[in-house]
């Protein structure tokens, strides 16, 4: 079952693409075709929306990638549509996800630029790293702060999940466990002041 929102769709085509999928060293990403201003909306993520179980079920059929669906909550993912799904990771980002599918500027972006996004900010599936064990993928993102392996969200490094927050791109189901987390004893409000 295909579920999307009609206010996204509406907003998407009302906004344009301000990017366009061309070829990237990972293979295909997102370029910007205009100046786009830190704070900005580029876009909002469409796709099929699915289960946890069903979202393993695709993965242990080789249907899928473990990295392929992007985490709405604690138990729905989305796999993207085109041409959301090329939108490639970045330790060092231009955008964030704002309410988890709103993709913004966190700086300004120029024309031609390379949109990325940092992937551990959007992630954070217990369930999976208990059964499956923890996800992660390489990264070669090539950037001065790469972590070289992209995981979860703990796996970004305070200062910069501090940011992160503060420019609100977490979504609520990570602030969420940020704040019930007794095992790190973090709460959201020390989080922002360290
Ligand atoms: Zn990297």
């Amino acid at each position: 079952m295909i579920l999307i929102s009609k206010e996204i769709i509406a907003q998407n085509k009302k906004e344009k693409y301000k990017f366009k999928v061309s070829n990237s060293r990972f293979g295909k990403g997102c370029f910007a075709i205009e100046p786009i201003k830190k704070g900005e909306t580029i876009c909002f993520f469409e796709g099929e929306e699915t289960s946890w179980n069903e979202s393993e079920r695709r993965y242990l059929d080789g249907r899928d990638r473990v990295d392929d669906p992007l985490q709405l909550s604690e138990s729905k993912f989305l796999y993207l549509f085109e041409p959301y799904i090329y939108f490639n990771h970045s330790c060092n980002p231009k955008s964030g996800l704002r309410g988890g599918r709103e993709l913004i500027a966190i700086r300004d972006i120029i024309a031609g630029e390379e949109i990325t996004y940092d992937y551990s900010s959007v992630t954070w599936d217990d369930r999976w790293t208990k059964i499956q064990g923890a996800w992660t993928m390489k990264c070669e993102c090539r950037e001065r702060n790469c972590r070289k392996a992209i995981g979860d969200f703990l796996t970004i490094p305070k200062s910069q999940r501090v940011k992160y927050l503060q420019l609100g791109i977490v979504p609520n189901f990570i602030i969420e466990k940020l704040v019930t987390e007794k095992k790190n004893h973090l709460s959201y409000s020390t989080l922002l002041k360290e």
